[in-house]
C-alpha cells in the first residue's frame, strides 16, 4: 500500500519524509526502500507482535509496513505543466491515498509561497490542480468511450459511471465525494482519477500547539474537512524528525514527557490503515511472528495468497485462533489445536481482525 505525500513548498513535507526514512522498516525485509530515494516504508505499530513473538521465542518480528512516496513539487498551475506539474501528477496516480501536508505554524523566517499562512486556501490550491487534471482526463476519455459504447452495448454500465464522474467534476467536486459503490470503484480503478483517492490532512503545527491542542489554523482545517469527511491529524513534523533519531525507549520517554500517547507518525500510519480499509492478520512460530496486510472483507484463500501464491493455489483450509484466546493459552498454535480451540475455515471464510492463522495447503 502506497501513500503519496503532497503539499505546497515549505510546508514541512521533506521534514516529515526525513522522519519516515529515518524510521525505516528493516531494510532486509524491504530492500526497495534503499533503491528508490523517494520511497520510505514505516512499520505499522502492533503490540500483538511483541507479545506473540515472546511467547513463541520467534527469531524475528516482521511488522506490516506502509510505503510513503515523497511527491514534492506540486505547485499552483501544475495541471497546466507548471513546475514539472504533469510529472508530479502522474506520480500521484500510482498511489492508493494522498497525505496532504498543510502549514499550520507561524514563523516569519519561513516564506509561504502565497505570502501568508492560510491552510484552507492551500487545500483549495492543491485540490484545484488535482481537479483540473481529472477534468482534462475525462474530457479525453469520454467522447471516445461514448463512441465505443454506441457500438458495444456491454460497455453501458462503464459509460454510466464515467458520465457520473464527468458531471461531478464539472460541478468542481472531487470524485471521492460521489460515494461510489464497490462495483463502480472497480470500473474506475483502471483510470486512476486523482480526486477519487482517499485523502488525509496533516496539519503541521509548532511544538507548543501540539502539546496544548489545536490552533486557529487547525480549527479552520477541521471545519473545512467536516463538510467533506476527511481525517485531520495534527503533527509537528520537526518533532517527528527528532523522534526518528531516538531509540524506542528514548522515544517513549520523550513522548510521555510531552504528555503524548503516540508519535505523529504512528497516528498517521493508523489513520492511513483506516482510510484505506486495511487490516492485518497474524502468523506466529519459532521462525517469525508476522503481520500481513489485507483489505477488510478478504477471503481466506486470497489472504493466503499474500504469503505465497502457492499457498493460495493449494489451499486446503485455514487453522485460525483469535489473538486473545491464543495469548490466554500461552501463544502456541499446537497447544491451541490440542485443546480444540483452533477453528477450521474454508477458502471463502472472511478474515477477521485478530485472526492468528496457519494455512494448510497441498504443494
Ligand atoms: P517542504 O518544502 O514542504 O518539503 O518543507 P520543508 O520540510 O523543507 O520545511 C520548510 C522549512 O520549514 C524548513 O526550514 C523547516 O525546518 C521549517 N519547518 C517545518 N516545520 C516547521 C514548524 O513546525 N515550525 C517551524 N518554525 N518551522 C518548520
Amino acid at each position: 500500500m502506497k501513500l503519496g505525500i503532497v503539499g505546497l513548498p515549505n510546508v514541512g513535507k521533506s521534514t516529515l519524509f526525513n522522519a519516515i526514512t529515518n524510521n525505516k522498516a528493516d531494510a532486509q525485509n524491504y530492500p526497495f526502500c534503499t533503491i528508490d530515494p523517494n520511497v520510505g516504508a514505516v512499520n505499522v505499530p502492533d503490540e500483538r507482535l511483541d507479545v506473540l513473538s515472546k511467547l513463541n521465542n520467534s527469531k524475528k518480528i516482521v511488522p506490516a509496513v506502509i510505503e510513503f512516496y515523497d511527491i514534492a513539487g506540486l505547485v499552483r498551475g501544475a495541471s497546466k505543466g507548471e513546475g514539472l506539474g504533469n510529472k508530479f501528477l502522474s506520480h500521484i496516480r500510482s498511489v492508493d491515498a494522498i497525505v496532504h501536508v498543510l502549514r499550520a505554524f507561524d514563523d516569519e523566517n519561513i516564506v509561504h509561497v502565497d505570502g501568508s499562512v492560510d491552510p484552507v486556501r492551500d487545500i483549495e490550491t492543491i485540490d484545484t490542480e488535482l481537479l483540473l487534471a481529472d477534468m482534462q482526463m475525462i474530457e479525453n476519455i469520454l467522447p471516445k468511450f461514448e463512441k465505443q459504447a454506441r457500438a458495444d452495448k456491454s460497455l453501458k454500465s462503464e459509460l454510466e459511471v464515467l458520465e457520473k464522474v464527468n458531471e461531478c467534476l464539472n460541478n468542481t467536486k472531487p470524485v471521492r465525494s460521489l460515494g461510489l459503490n464497490e462495483d463502480e470503484k472497480k470500473v474506475l480503478a483502471g483510470y486512476q482519477f486523482l480526486t477519487a483517492k482517499p485523502l488525509i490532512y496533516v496539519a503541521n503545527v509548532s511544538y507548543d500547539d501540539l502539546v496544548s491542542g489545536d490552533n486557529k489554523y487547525v480549527d479552520a482545517i477541521r471545519e473545512y474537512a467536516s463538510n467533506t469527511g476527511e481525517e485531520v491529524l495534527t503533527v509537528s513534523v520537526k518533532i517527528e524528525e527528532e523522534l526518528s533519531e531516538l531509540s524506542n525507549d528514548e522515544k517513549k520517554e520523550f513522548l510521555s514527557e510531552m504528555g503524548l500517547k503516540e508519535s505523529g507518525l504512528d497516528k498517521l500510519v493508523k489513520a492511513s490503515y483506516k482510510t484505506l480499509g486495511l487490516m492485518s492478520f497474524l502468523t506466529t512460530g519459532e521462525q517469525e511472528t508476522r503481520a500481513w496486510t489485507i483489505k477488510q472483507n478478504t477471503r481466506a484463500q486470497d489472504a493466503a495468497g499474500k504469503i505465497h501464491s502457492d499457498i493460495a493455489r493449494g489451499f486446503i483450509r485455514a487453522e485460525i485462533v483469535n489473538y486473545d484466546t491464543l495469548v490466554e493459552l500461552g501463544g502456541s498454535l499446537v497447544k491451541a489445536r490440542e485443546e480444540g480451540k483452533v477453528r477450521l475455515e474454508g477458502k471463502d471464510y472472511i478474515m477477521q481482525e485478530g485472526d492468528v492463522v496457519l494455512f494448510r495447503f497441498n504443494v
